[in-house]
C-alpha cells in the first residue's frame, strides 16, 4: 500500500453528515486525503475534505465511478450501494465495512436472522414480506400482540420502529417488508463499540448506557461509565468482541443491546460505522471511536480505548414546533461551564427532533456530570430564528 500520511493515499467517505466530519477531524490530524460523496451539495462534511463530490449514495454507476479514484473506501451511513461496494473490492480497493458483512447489517430482517442462527442473545421474532401478511397473521392469532414492529430497510433513529398493541395499530404502518419482535421487558439500554484491524486486533470502549426522549425515541443522553452490574457489561463486550469477528469487519462496530428486567442481555442491533453512542470517546477516552475507526480500516495498530473521565453526552436535537435557520440559544451560558464541550454539526436548517450537534460534560464522577447535563439541557435550546 501507498504511504497513509502526507501522500496521495485517498481514503473514500461515503455520507457526508456529521460523523463523517469528526472522522475528518483526525484525517486531518494525521494528514489522510480524504474524498467525500454525499448527496446534498451543504453537507457537513463539504468544508473538512480535500475533495467533496456530490451524488447519490444508492446509485451504482456513482458510487463505482467515485470509489475508483480511492485507495480505502469507508461508510459513515449503511444505506450505500452494496453491489457498487463489491465490485469495488472485486477491483481490489480495500472497502471497510466488507460489503458481505454491511449488506447483512443493512437489513434489519437478515440481521436479526444472523444473531439467531449464530446463538447470539436476542428478542425471538417473525418476519413478513409486507403488511398485508402481517394484518392476516394477526387476525389468525398466528401473530401475537404486542409486538414490535420494524421495516427490515431504511429505518434510523426510531423512525421505522413501532410498538404495536392492537390490531388498529397496524392501519399506518408502512407497506414494506418488516419483522416484528418480542416487546423486550428493557430495564437498561447500553452500547458497545468494539474496533478491529486486518490483523484481527480488536479492543472495545468501554460500555456506555443510552437514555431515550420518550416521545421522539431519540437518544437523550448518553452516560459513561454505564451503571449497569459489572459482568453484564463485560459479558457485552465479550459478545461484541464475538460479533465483530463473525462479520468479519475491520474498524468499527457498534453493538446495541437490552438489559432486561431480569438481568438478562440481548443484542438489539449494530451499526458499522462511528456511532452516536460514540461520541462521548473524543474528550473522555484516550482514543476516539473516530481515530480508532481509521486505525482499524487503514491496518494499523488499535489505540487505546479507556475511559479517562466519567462523562454525559446530551445530543442537541431542533426544538419541537421550530423549522427553518438554526439558532443555539444559551449556547454563550453553556460554554462558561467548565468541562462543557459543545460540538455543532454544521446543518443550516433546523427541525423537529433533527440531529443538530452535541455537548459532551466531563466531570470528576457521573453523578456530577448528570447535574451539569440537565443544566445544558435546560439552558441551551436549538430552535429557528
Ligand atoms: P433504530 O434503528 O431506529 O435506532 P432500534 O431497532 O434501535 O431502531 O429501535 C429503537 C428503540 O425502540 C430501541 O432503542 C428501544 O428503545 C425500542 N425497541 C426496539 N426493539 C425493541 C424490542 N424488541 N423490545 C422493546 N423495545 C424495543
Amino acid at each position: 500500500m501507498k504511504t497513509l500520511f502526507s501522500s496521495d493515499f485517498t481514503l473514500g467517505i461515503l455520507g457526508g453528515g456529521q460523523l463523517g466530519k469528526m472522522l475528518l477531524y483526525d484525517t486531518r490530524r494525521l494528514d489522510i486525503r480524504t474524498r467525500v460523496l454525499d448527496p446534498s451539495a451543504d453537507a457537513p462534511c463539504a468544508i473538512a475534505c480535500n475533495e467533496f463530490i456530490q451524488g447519490d449514495l444508492m446509485d451504482y454507476d456513482t458510487v463505482v465511478a467515485f470509489g475508483r479514484d480511492c485507495d480505502v473506501i469507508t461508510i459513515e451511513i449503511e444505506h450505500v450501494n452494496t453491489e457498487a461496494l463489491q465490485a469495488l473490492k472485486a477491483m481490489g480497493k480495500q472497502v471497510h465495512p466488507d460489503p458481505e458483512g454491511l449488506g447483512i447489517i443493512q437489513d434489519k430482517g437478515i440481521q436479526k436472522q444472523f444473531y439467531l442462527q449464530k446463538n447470539f442473545p436476542t428478542t425471538g421474532a417473525s418476519f413478513y414480506p409486507g403488511v398485508v401478511t402481517l394484518e392476516d397473521a394477526v387476525r389468525e392469532g398466528r401473530q401475537a400482540l404486542p409486538f414490535v414492529w420494524k421495516s427490515t430497510r431504511f429505518g434510523y433513529d426510531g423512525k421505522g420502529v413501532k410498538v404495536i398493541r392492537t390490531a388498529e395499530d397496524l392501519n399506518d404502518l408502512p407497506h414494506v417488508a418488516c419483522l416484528c419482535e418480542e416487546l423486550a421487558p428493557i430495564a437498561a439500554e447500553i452500547a458497545v463499540i468494539a474496533a478491529r484491524n486486518a490483523q484481527d486486533e480488536v479492543r472495545c470502549f468501554p460500555a456506555c448506557e443510552m437514555v431515550f426522549h420518550p416521545e421522539a425515541n431519540l437518544v437523550e443522553e448518553v452516560e459513561c461509565p454505564a451503571s449497569s452490574p459489572a459482568h453484564v457489561l463485560a459479558e457485552a463486550e465479550v459478545l461484541a468482541t464475538r460479533l465483530i469477528r463473525e462479520l468479519n469487519l475491520c474498524g468499527l462496530l457498534a453493538v446495541e443491546f437490552f438489559m432486561t428486567k431480569d438481568g438478562r442481555l440481548l443484542v438489539n442491533e449494530a451499526a458499522p460505522r462511528p456511532h452516536n453512542s460514540g461520541h462521548f470517546t473524543i474528550e473522555a477516552c484516550y482514543t476516539s471511536q473516530y481515530e480508532q475507526h481509521l486505525r482499524g480500516i487503514l491496518g494499523l495498530p488499535l489505540g487505546d480505548p479507556a475511559l479517562h473521565s466519567p462523562s454525559v453526552m446530551v445530543n442537541l436535537v431542533g426544538t419541537e414546533n421550530h423549522s427553518g435557520e438554526v439558532y443555539y440559544q444559551g449556547a454563550e451560558h453553556i460554554m462558561a461551564l467548565d468541562g462543557v464541550y459543545l460540538h455543532v454539526y454544521g446543518k443550516r436548517q433546523t427541525r423537529p427532533f433533527r440531529k443538530m450537534g452535541h455537548v459532551t460534560i466531563l466531570r470528576k464522577t457521573l453523578a456530577e456530570a448528570r447535574v451539569l447535563a440537565k443544566k445544558v439541557q435546560h439552558q441551551l435550546k436549538v430552535i429557528s430564528k
